[in-house]
């Protein structure tokens, strides 16, 4: 059964001062996750999580996770500088990217962070983009084809826009290393949410294997090898949560068998986990505003899809408890839906849940990764506000709500209203 971190006694408090819907998340539930996934790699001397910041942009969350010696990966210009703002430093920063315009390489190399190169193409645009070769630098690499695990099919790296093939990624640390590029490193990002201990031993055999022959072909030094993210999160209650002790492990039995041998036993493992830091750490509360019986049962609530967008836009399945009614009988099947004008615009289909009734507040779980960050304005609807669940049981507003100013910003039209709100 998937329980909420919060009751319905302390959401009755929060909404004294901060009204619904909100997302808010579990403090003492992101230390002892991030204090466990130190450990599990603690094997490795310079293994470091990136947490990827677009997963959940919110300084006061970096900066919790930054205790427990994360760095930021970051993809876009804002990212860097929020990254920046929290005072991250060179190799705390890694930058990767796609599609990347000249300016957020010039700005990633300011800071010193690790750049990391989508395509073969981009080295001579980021040469051009910034005036040389970073000593430092990494490669994304794509294997093309599909990518199987034991239970089948996880995702297709052939239909992906990212990454260069082995070819391309031999001649560009060729090039690079002609240019003065002294550490490399290997990036591979190649399954998403993939509920299994066996990817990411999986990914690192393939990956450690690459290095080796990389290494062989072009006499580069390789420094790191990425991971990046895809370690996934049980959303629906029968899923079993993984395991990333034995993830550990398992790269730790991958590395041993394959980079020790070769003389690349110095090698630092990255992760850029965004979904497993932080998914299941948060939740979107949101209250029941209205029922409707027409030829199936709706519950309107005061959230939409503005705010989560990942049951409209992927069919994602996210766990809904009635707080309060925790241990009440789910006999009542309903579509719960949010406020736009857009019939995807639903958390649940056909869900069954206890009777709901006007004013409940639902707690929507597993929020805290591709939530909030995902959100967006559509039907002119705002950015919700942000709680922190302290771990001593008090609460901090982390981000105010939007207001209608926010959203009236990007365009002056004070010759045409004269009284904005
Ligand atoms: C999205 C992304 C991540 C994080 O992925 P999760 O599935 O949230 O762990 C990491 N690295 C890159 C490059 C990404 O695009």
């Amino acid at each position: 059964m998937k329980k909420p971190f919060v009751t319905l006694e302390k959401i009755q408090e929060i909404v004294k001062d901060i009204p619904t819907p909100f997302h808010i998340y579990d403090e003492k539930g992101i230390r002892e996750n991030a204090s466990q996934v130190k450990q599990a790699f603690a094997w490795n001397t310079g293994f470091r999580e990136y947490f990827a910041v677009k997963a959940n942009p919110n300084p006061y969350l970096i900066n919790i996770l930054r205790e427990y010696g994360c760095g930021c990966d970051c993809s876009s210009m804002t990212e860097l500088m929020l990254a920046a703002e929290l005072g991250f430093k060179g190799e705390e920063i890694m930058f990767s990217s796609n599609a990347t315009p000249a300016e957020e390489y010039r700005y990633a190399a300011q800071l010193g962070a690790i750049i990391n190169l989508d395509d073969f193409t981009h080295v001579q645009f980021l040469e051009e983009s910034i005036g040389y070769i970073p000593r430092t630098i990494c490669c994304r690499y794509n294997p093309g084809g599909v990518y199987e695990m034991s239970n089948g099919i996880m995702d297709n790296p052939g239909d992906a826009k990212y990454g260069m093939t082995e070819r391309q990624m031999t001649e560009a640390f060729r090039i690079m290393k002609n240019k003065g590029a002294e550490k490399f490193g290997i990036h591979a990002f190649l399954a998403s949410n993939t509920v299994t201990n066996e990817y990411y031993p999986k990914l690192a055999g393939d990956l450690f294997r690459l290095a080796v022959r990389l290494k062989e072909a072009t006499g580069v030094n390789v420094t790191f090898i990425n991971l990046s993210g895809g370690v996934g999160i049980p959303y629906t209650p029968e899923q079993p949560a993984n395991d990333i002790v034995e993830i550990g492990q398992g790269v730790k039995k991958a590395f041993e068998e394959i980079l020790v041998p070769a003389g690349m036993g110095h090698v630092a493992v990255y992760t850029e986990m965004g979904r497993f830091m932080m998914g299941p750490y948060g939740g979107l509360v949101t209250q029941a505003v209205h029922e409707k019986h027409i030829y199936k049962e709706y519950i309107g609530c005061d959230a939409c899809a503005a705010n989560l967008m990942r049951p409209a836009v992927y069919g994602s399945y996210h766990h809904i408890t009635v707080l309060g009614k925790e241990n009440q009988p789910c006999d009542h099947k309903y579509d719960v839906t949010g406020s736009l004008c857009e019939n995807s615009d639903k958390f649940a289909i056909d869900r069954k849940l206890p009777r709901i009734d006007k004013g409940d507040y639902l707690f929507i779980h597993d929020t805290g990764a591709h939530g909030y960050s995902m959100g967006y304005q559509y039907n002119g609807k705002l950015r919700s506000a942000e709680v922190l669940l302290k771990a001593d049981g008090s609460h901090r507003l982390i981000r105010r709500a939007e207001t209608p100013r926010d959203y009236f910003a990007t365009f002056d039209f004070s010759d045409i209203v004269k009284n904005l709100i």
